[in-house]
């Protein structure tokens, strides 16, 4: 220490923090790097500095060590090369559409896919000029036939997280990479865990890290996760134009939950799908729609591709019930909560409509759907939950 910090006030003393408390300490944790503004050693590092290089620290909305440490384990999960944190599931899907295309484009959307990116689509193509569509989702090979001379993305979602329809991811990244088109995929309902899709050739995975990855229902964060440069770089433009950014806070809660992601994701997994046989055997349920079983459809690709399912699964009750009883039904369930998202602890249910949600494909089904998610409660017990809830409801 120079004369002159000797010679400094209290008051300053207390501003000019020491701000390198870290040698000689050691942790499993990431240190949380609150900041916004990132101090720069000299001027020429600043004239230097260019906002391409992941490497360098220039504002905290951008990267500080702790959402760095975070977005390299996510884009490792999935074998991508790099990923960018979101403060949202939607958000990272809106990085998408605003960092790949412009006014003019086509963007393909599978008439099942999470019903906020259909909004955003909705929205883009009111007020900004995209040419939205929506195809089948188990068109597969036929995507072919849907492309247009303009169109620049297909966004993919497998399964969709309502309908549970695999597409064959295969067959639309070969017709989508033979014309340069991009392709998207909301991953969320894998976590990269149970598929991966950078692997098939899919150019941006897109994660909502709400749900397994935070694993506490008290986080929103989201993820695009790329391994083509160029790309990467067309996302991160997107991003820092649109003022995007995440809190260390955020990211060290993610980072917390984040090795015990796989153990829970199978014991989730495990749950659902003990759960799913047993409600195929039941007389009030016409149809169970679980990728895993037979007659889901694109059970084939599901086979093929994925290597586990998770916590979520839908089933259609018989349609001698009304709308009615199946809100009575959803209502008298005690263990599972109704509330939108997943991932967490706590098992969940939500009715849905999907026949009104469509526009590209009939939904076959006439019977009530209702979605289940599968928390981390004693199997017996969510089993034994849905028994009675039948027998006060549906009798
Ligand atoms: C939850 C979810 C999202 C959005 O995530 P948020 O963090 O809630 O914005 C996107 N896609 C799918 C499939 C989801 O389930």
């Amino acid at each position: 220490m120079t004369d002159s910090t000797s010679t400094r006030g209290r008051q300053t003393c207390i501003v000019h923090a020491d701000t390198d408390l870290t040698p000689g300490f050691a942790a499993f944790t990431t240190p949380v790097a609150r900041a916004s503004t990132v101090i720069f050693p000299d001027l020429a590092t600043v004239r230097a500095a260019d906002w391409r290089d992941d490497a360098q620290w220039r504002y905290g909305l951008h990267a500080t060590p702790t959402s760095a440490a975070l977005a390299q384990r996510i884009a490792a999960i999935e074998g991508g090369r790099y990923a960018l944190l979101q403060p949202s599931g939607l958000s990272a899907i809106s990085n998408v559409y605003f960092g790949i295309v412009k006014s003019g484009d086509g963007v393909l959307i599978p008439d099942n896919v999470y019903s906020p990116n259909r909004e955003h689509g909705e929205w883009l193509a009111q007020d900004f000029g995209l040419e939205v569509s929506y195809y089948d989702p188990l068109v597969g090979a036929g995507i072919a036939d849907l492309i247009a001379p303009n169109t620049r993305l297909i966004w993919i979602e497998a399964p969709g997280s309502v309908t549970m329809e695999v597409p064959d991811v295969r067959a639309i990244v070969k017709a989508a990479r033979e014309r340069n088109i991009v392709t998207a995929i909301d991953n969320t309902y894998s976590a990269g865990l149970a598929f991966r899709p950078l692997e098939l050739g899919v150019d941006i995975s897109v994660q909502a890290l709400t749900k397994y990855q935070s694993g506490g229902s008290d986080v929103l964060m989201g993820a695009t996760i790329t391994v083509d440069h160029d790309l990467h770089l067309k996302l991160k433009r997107a991003r820092m134009r649109m003022g995007i950014g995440v809190s260390a806070d955020d990211c060290s809660l993610v980072l917390r939950s984040l090795p015990n992601m796989k153990a829970r994701f199978e014991a989730h997994d495990r749950t659902a799908l003990n759960l799913a046989h047993w409600l195929k055997t039941r007389a009030e349920i016409a149809t169970v729609l679980h990728p895993a079983l037979s007659d889901c459809p694109g059970h084939a690709q599901f086979e093929r591709d994925f290597t586990g399912a998770g916590g979520l699964f839908s089933v259609i009750f018989d349609e001698r019930y009304s709308a009615r009883q199946i809100d009575a039904f959803v209502e008298a369930l005690e263990l599972f909560a109704i509330g939108w998202s997943w991932g967490g602890a706590h098992s969940l249910v939500m009715p849905y409509d999907v026949a009104s949600a469509r526009t590209a494909s009939p939904w076959p089904h006439r019977g009530t759907l209702v979605r289940f998610y599968m928390g981390l409660e004693d199997e017996a017990d969510l089993r034994a939950d849905i028994e009675r809830a039948m027998a006060i409801t549906l009798a």
